[in-house]
């Protein structure tokens, strides 16, 4: 459950697969800004490497696995902790959770190599005005975006959380020479795993220099509401005891993620890791606001844990003596 959201997203059983745009025949792209909704084309060299569904045939589209309610409720966590350059944990990820959602088109050459690979629409290239091959794909860049900011966000969450403002201050700076004359700026390196892109993740303020805290805030805050300004709706339903009520729905992963954040904010969340599967889980906090020593996502993780002390209890005293025999 997404903190009270309702979201689906669709992974086909023959998976996804990466691929070069070199080797794939690409010829540009077409992508559409989540902010603005306007199309924008690009070149082949946008992208190095792209992430698309491993379908080829009618039979294949149409077999593929729902992904709904059962979402891990700390997700935006795992994606923030994503190594951007790793592809195969990128394809984990997608392949438990579907694809973010961005709306990028590629276009390939028509006859070319794409077609064995991928079943495409036939259509027309925006940059070359050929025959092409389209079909929907991410980027490693997009994902690398995607996750440089909700890592951002997720850092300052974590720190404003711990009232942390010395892991804040060297986050921001002040500058005379932003977009709005002096203020203060956050700013972020985003270093793209392909090498394509990149830059700051910028954000300003004008609040006082010296409360850090309240800078951080502002920022999350402002970011938080940007990448919720589409992708995310409320519609009517029917609820308990027949009566309508509302519920909020999302468009992709990518703004399932930003609710999930915007919810730990709103609720105060705190976030740990599994200690046997390293999996993020939300810790809930007592009356007195201390949170619960809750160290384990499942009994299955926390018999794991305990078989496994069991096991280094009847090895540790066996190792002693020949620790020190050497010693002697
Ligand atoms: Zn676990």
């Amino acid at each position: 459950m997404l903190g009270g959201a309702s979201t689906e997203s669709w992974v086909p059983t023959s998976g996804f697969e990466w691929g070069e745009p070199a080797n794939l025949g690409v010829t540009g792209f077409v992508v559409t800004r989540i902010s603005s909704g306007q199309p924008v084309v690009q070149p082949p060299g946008a992208a190095s490497w792209l992430l698309f569904p491993a379908v080829r045939t009618e039979e294949e589209w149409t077999d593929r696995k729902r992904i709904g309610d059962e979402r891990v409720p700390a997700l935006f966590r795992e994606f923030a902790d994503l190594d951007p350059a790793d592809r195969t944990a990128i394809g984990k990820f997608a392949m438990a959770h579907g694809l973010l959602g961005i709306d990028r088109v590629a276009h390939c050459r028509l006859p070319g190599p794409a077609i064995a690979r991928i079943g495409g629409i036939e259509s027309t290239c925006p940059l070359t005005g050929n025959k092409s091959l389209a079909f929907q794909a991410e980027s490693i860049e997009d994902w690398g975006e995607h996750i440089a900011r909700v890592r951002a966000a997720v850092t300052l969450f974590e720190l404003i959380q711990g009232k942390d403002r010395n892991g804040l201050k060297p986050l921001f700076r002040w500058s005379e020479t932003g977009l709005s004359g002096s203020g203060i700026e956050f700013a972020w390196r985003y270093e793209p795993p392909g090498g394509v892109g990149g830059g700051w993740l910028m954000g300003e303020s004008k609040s006082a220099a010296d409360n850090v805290e309240e800078v951080a805030r502002q920022w999350l805050w402002k970011e938080v509401d940007r990448r919720l300004e589409s992708g995310v709706g409320v519609r009517l339903t029917i609820g308990r005891d027949r009566q309508p009520t509302s519920k909020i729905v999302t468009e992709g992963l990518l703004p399932s993620m930003w609710l999930q954040l915007h919810h730990a904010i709103t609720g105060n969340k705190h976030f740990r890791q599994c200690e046997e599967c390293r999996r993020w889980m939300e810790i809930s906090r007592d009356e007195e606001g201390l949170t619960t020593r809750r160290r384990f996502c499942s009994d299955t993780c926390r018999v794991r844990e305990w078989r496994r002390s069991k096991v280094s209890d009847v090895v540790k005293p066996s190792a002693r003596p020949k620790a020190k025999r050497k010693k002697g």
